[in-house]
């Protein structure tokens, strides 16, 4: 806390928690008119998540600041600045183990968005409310659909690198889908097929 606090006065911002948009985390809106810039975080994320997305904002807040819009958003200044905010942040040692090591790989090379980094989020993950499931930990032959996605339901088949030849099973189709969906088991007792 208090070292957000010592960032939110070197650098005034409204900051506002939204309900979950699917397409981002987060976002950062420049508002040169006014003293406070913007910055929105969805509601739904788990303490890690919401902090990373918070210091990643503030990173793109303070690569503005000095670069107005003449660098691209996710570029080598804004990683710069992320790297330098996050310093404090893993030098206290607040994240757990897993997240501590999945960041420090990541600090390396920080991503767009922690979406990008299936390691990351996929640690992130563990920690919210109602743990995801990924495509990698179901055994095979599993049920499954994709998480937020009802349409389809998937059999899940062999690996190929890091993706699985899936049956769709209305459809008869095969997909491939990556181990790093986030799915949805669906128990052959309440299979909406059945239902058809
Ligand atoms: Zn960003």
């Amino acid at each position: 806390v208090d070292l957000i606090e010592g960032l939110a006065k070197q650098h005034p911002v409204n900051i506002r928690i939204t309900k979950k948009r699917q397409s981002k985390l987060g976002d950062f809106r420049p508002l040169p008119e006014s003293h406070f810039h913007a910055i929105s975080i969805n509601h739904d994320l788990n303490k890690y998540a919401f902090l990373l997305t918070l210091i990643h904002e503030f990173a793109h807040l303070v690569t503005w600041k000095i670069y107005k819009s003449k660098v691209s958003p996710h570029g080598a200044e804004w990683k710069y600045h992320f790297q330098q905010l996050m310093i404090p942040f893993m030098q206290r040692n607040i994240f757990p183990d897993d997240i501590q090591s999945a960041l420090m790989k990541y600090m390396r090379d920080p991503a767009a968005s922690s979406c990008s980094s299936p390691e990351l989020m996929k640690t992130l993950g563990k920690y919210d409310e109602e743990p995801s499931i990924y495509l990698d930990d179901l055994p095979n032959n599993s049920l499954f659909k994709i998480k937020n996605q009802t349409t389809f339901l998937f059999k899940k088949g062999m690996k190929a690198r890091k993706r699985y030849k899936c049956l769709e099973m209305r459809t008869k189709r095969e997909y491939w889908v990556s181990g790093h969906a986030e799915v949805e088991e669906v128990r052959d007792d309440n299979n909406p097929l059945n239902l058809l």
